[in-house]
């Protein structure tokens, strides 16, 4: 079991034994991050989720993944922070720690020279109305580089396929000529290997063997915003590959334009060359997406299942393959191929339905079952600190969200003063601005409002 399967497994058991307004609030944005020696690390969206797992749901955690596997002995919960931030922090801890690409793929195996992972093909990657034309670009450079489009600027939304597309170029230049120096890098590795090489006085060496390479792949290029030392060091790397002819390809979740302190000689370098946008996928090209993967994950799914997933996500195809995922390890588990109606229900958390009306009880009750406080205690006329804060949050959920009157809400919590309602919604306001947790709090809250 990879990963991502024994993760999949874990919380098709959890929803099981979940309400669908707990599922959706703690376990939305979760995944395995590590898998070592009886060691689960799970990354969690944020502090707030860290917290609550770690207290209320280690233990139904740790039997079931357990019960799965049963080498895992712990489970550790982690926010991830930036990427960079992150990669530093393991760093310290532990020299071994395996990088964010071979923790995704850790069953492909990532080339050590090129450092490209073979999954990413032409082959496999779909191509539709959203993406024709960054595909033709990586097309055409795959079998010529460094003569059309220099450098190749390609950007779109998160999960849309990026990464695959410019991997795919590589893949195929190596193919092609394999005498040709083929090297894909991330952002954050290319700054740090900047950092690094400063802070040891091997910057020269740094930059001569990035002069050596015939197509330089850089991915996330955004990440260099700010960052002006890298972006010096890039931009002679950049002249110097340009001046011989040597295929770059950048990608991006923004145009040029829309990176905020880049500076203005890399930016109009960007520009000089092919720039192209990766939309959202069509329906058709969704179901054809799904049809590949499953087909390379060797699930026959009904037509019905596929069509529900394609009519649901429509965003991110990183998220259709999580549905698959999700849809394979139930089948793994039970033996038995999801049809529409249970794979309805495994998937109800990650695909949310039509905009919801909600109101004010459904509000007040939500906020109530969040602080495990009753609904008449809320209401009531209780000045308990516990009791007043929440009040104060529900009030202020109220207006922010459903722009109730001030007197109106008052008169929703025993006929309060609007004085005091306004004073609540005053003060979380300002709150909120200051304090990140209570922020995630009320985010949390707002999501189990809406997703129930
Ligand atoms: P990005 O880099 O834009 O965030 P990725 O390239 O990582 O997105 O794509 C997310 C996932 O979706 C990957 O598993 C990738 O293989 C898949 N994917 C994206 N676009 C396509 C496509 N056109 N055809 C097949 N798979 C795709
Ligand atoms: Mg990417």
């Amino acid at each position: 079991m990879t990963k991502e399967e024994l993760w999949q497994a874990i919380l098709a058991q959890i929803q099981f034994n979940t309400s669908p307004a707990n599922f959706a609030t703690w376990f939305k944005n979760t995944k395995i991050l590590l898998k070592q020696e009886g060691k689960i690390v799970i990354s969690v969206p944020n502090h707030f989720s860290k917290e609550w797992l770690e207290n209320k749901y280690n233990k139904t955690i740790l039997k079931i993944a357990h019960s799965l596997n049963e080498n895992v002995k712990e489970i550790k919960y982690e926010v991830p922070r930036t990427g960079l931030e992150v990669k530093k922090e393991r760093s310290r801890i532990t020299d071994h720690y395996p990088d964010e690409e071979q923790l995704q793929f850790e069953e492909f195996k990532i080339n050590k020279i090129s450092n490209l992972n073979p999954r990413y093909l032409f082959e496999n990657f779909v191509v539709g109305p959203f993406n024709e034309l960054p595909h033709a670009a990586a097309w055409a450079i795959s079998k010529n580089p460094g003569t059309i489009y220099n450098p190749l600027f390609i950007y779109g939304g998160v999960g849309l396929g990026k990464t695959h597309l410019i991997q795919a170029i590589g893949n195929k230049t190596v193919k092609n000529f394999p005498d040709k120096k083929t090297k894909y890098i991330t952002s954050e590795k290319f700054i740090s290997g900047v950092v690094s090489s400063i802070k040891n006085h091997s910057i020269e060496e740094f930059k001569n063997n990035h002069r050596k390479i015939d197509v330089l792949i850089i991915d996330d290029i955004q990440f260099l915003a700010g960052k002006e030392k890298t972006q010096e060091e890039f931009f002679h790397i950049f002249n110097a590959l340009y001046e011989k002819n040597k295929q770059i390809i950048l990608s991006s979740d923004r145009p040029p334009k829309a990176i905020s302190s880049l500076e203005e000689r890399l930016r109009s370098r960007f520009e000089g060359g092919m720039i192209a946008d990766i939309g959202f996928p069509d329906y058709e090209t969704r179901m054809a997406i799904l049809k590949v993967k499953s087909q390379e994950k060797g699930i026959n799914l009904s037509n019905d299942v596929l069509e529900y997933i394609s009519s649901n996500i429509k965003e991110n195809i990183r998220e259709l393959e999580g549905a698959l995922n999700r849809l394979i390890a139930y089948q793994k588990l039970n033996n038995q191929i999801p049809d529409c109606q249970i794979a309805k229900t495994l998937l109800k958390n990650i695909i949310s339905g039509p905009a919801k009306m909600v109101s004010p009880k459904k509000i007040i009750q939500t906020v109530a079952e969040f602080y495990d406080l009753k609904e008449k205690d809320l209401i009531a006329a209780s000045r308990k600190k516990e009791i007043v804060f929440p009040r104060q949050i529900a009030m202020y959920i109220l207006r922010e969200s459903l722009n109730y009157s001030f007197p109106f809400i008052g008169r929703k919590f025993g006929g309060k003063d609007h004085t005091t309602a306004i004073h609540a919604f005053e003060k979380i306001s300002r709150e909120i601005k200051e304090n990140e947790r209570l922020f995630e709090e009320v985010n949390l809250i707002k999501h189990r409002i809406y997703s129930v």
